[in-house]
């Protein structure tokens, strides 16, 4: 298997690119538009055919490639219906499989609480988790049907019973940390350690984040994979 962990500066978004060395094909995760000319080169530099461009969700701070890396490498798309995507090839369900080839795949876990619609993907030893579970942190539940119970929930009982050595890998970091695991998350996470259901509700209420610069553009734009669709 071949694995990388990339990095988009200015949105400080994780994208990560799995492919399968046996037959050569890839799935991104996240990938966002204005690297598209970096993932064509490290596909054809591996030698790789991208198979799915996943999306964990509508992000409201940049604008998603996989509606770009469709028309360029002819894959197919995918994010969740309750995420008021409008054209995905493939709107994920919970329990979704993306086989990259008989020997690898990846799963869909269902994860609402960030957006409505924000899923995790689960991929041998690691966990891809969006914007759900950050290092240290947890995804803002105060736009896009963001609802802090939920997120609540789906951390707790989604993420953090997956076994404590699995590899969490998240979305965003903006403090330089690369990777942590679930019993790290589960014991040191500040939002959710030790903190009742209530308590992580008390405090995803109060954070008092700014609007994000980019969601006016970025999440119509994402509805539609990040590229405008011309109706006919
Ligand atoms: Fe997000």
């Amino acid at each position: 298997m071949l694995f990388k962990q990339l990095f988009h500066k200015e949105s400080a978004t994780y994208t990560y690119l799995i492919a399968c060395s046996k037959t050569n094909s890839a799935i991104l995760i996240d990938p966002v538009n204005t690297d598209i000319d970096d993932y064509v080169a490290l596909l054809k530099e591996h030698n790789l055919t991208l198979k799915y461009a996943l999306d964990t969700h509508v992000h409201a701070d940049h604008i998603t490639a996989s509606g770009l890396l469709k028309k360029t490498l002819d894959c197919q798309t995918a994010v969740s219906a309750l995420c008021g995507a409008n054209n995905p090839d493939i709107h994920i369900q919970d329990g979704d499989v993306f086989d990259l080839s008989e020997y690898e795949s990846i799963k869909a876990i269902s994860t609402p609480g960030h957006t409505a619609g924000s899923v995790c993907f689960l991929w041998r030893d690691r966990v891809f988790t969006g914007d759900t579970l950050l290092i240290g942190g947890c995804g803002r539940t105060d736009f896009q049907g963001g609802d802090a119970g939920q997120e609540y929930d789906s951390i707790t009982q989604r993420l953090f019973t997956l076994s404590d050595d699995t590899l969490v890998y998240p979305g965003h970091d903006y403090k330089g940390h690369f990777v942590s695991n679930i019993a790290q998350e589960r014991l040191g996470n500040p939002r959710l350690a030790n903190k009742t259901k209530e308590e992580f509700i008390e405090i995803m209420d109060n954070l008092n984040l700014p609007y994000p610069k980019l969601i006016d553009i970025a999440v119509p734009a994402n509805r539609d994979c990040g590229v405008l669709v011309q109706s006919a």
